[in-house]
């Protein structure tokens, strides 16, 4: 951490974050319980990653398998029950890191890379959780499966490979109003009979929250701003 990094208090965040989603699902008529706030650590050192664990947060993601791959081990080590998710693009040739390392995939997106997790998992004797990506805003090169694709992608990871699937993920547009992209999720996974979803981000979790959101994946709200590269 330079000295000149403001000091971000990662606790009192995450309790801020908690506090908002439970205010706007008792608004929207919900029990205020869910959801599971996924901490985005990419690009943070330890210091605010611990920081976290000492509050007690255990679930947590990062977006590169080799980032994660040089800052989780040993603290899965010191806490077994930390869950680590995967929410960014995933190379298919980093399938098997991403199974020995992580808890949940949240970027399923396209057949090659189910086949090759596939492959890992039953190599690895390790199933982590899936969720499919959806490009509900047409942006390709931020990932996720077409609508088109989606149910064909589903037949092959669920029915075929017989993948644990559980739920759906969007990463709206920046720019389009996040409600319409998460209400199409929901009504997708409705549809789909998958359970879970994992849409919000800093700036929209609380109508993620309000919206039926199983997880949200959140960074600079907890974190504070990113390192510059
Ligand atoms: C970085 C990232 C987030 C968290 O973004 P913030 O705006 O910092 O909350 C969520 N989802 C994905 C896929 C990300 O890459």
């Amino acid at each position: 951490m330079s000295p000149s990094e403001p000091s971000i208090d990662v606790a009192a965040n995450l309790t801020g974050v908690k506090s908002a989603m439970a205010d706007a699902r008792k608004q929207a008529g919900l029990d205020a319980s869910r959801p599971t706030v996924v901490a985005v650590a990419k690009k943070h050192g330890l210091a605010r990653i611990r920081a976290g664990l000492a509050a007690g947060h255990r679930c947590f993601g990062e977006n590169r398998v080799e980032e994660a791959a040089e800052k989780w081990p040993a603290l899965k080590g010191e806490y077994p029950e930390l869950e680590l998710h995967m929410v960014g693009q995933l190379q298919s040739r980093k399938a098997e890191d991403a199974v020995a390392l992580f808890d949940v995939i949240q970027s399923l997106d396209r057949p090659k890379l189910a086949r090759r997790l596939a492959k890992a998992m039953a190599e690895r004797g390790r199933r982590p959780r899936l969720f499919i990506q959806v490009d509900t805003g047409d942006e390709p090169q931020k990932g996720g499966v077409s609508l088109d694709d989606l149910p064909a992608l589903l037949a092959l990871a669920r029915d075929e490979l017989a993948l644990p699937v559980d739920g759906l993920m969007v990463l709206p547009p920046a720019g389009d109003d996040p409600a319409l992209h998460f209400a199409l999720l929901a009504k997708l996974a409705r549809r789909h009979g998958l359970a879970k979803l994992s849409m919000g981000m800093s700036g929209d979790y609380a109508v993620a929250a309000a919206m039926g959101a199983d997880y949200v994946r959140i960074g600079e709200a907890v974190f504070g701003p990113r390192p510059a590269e």
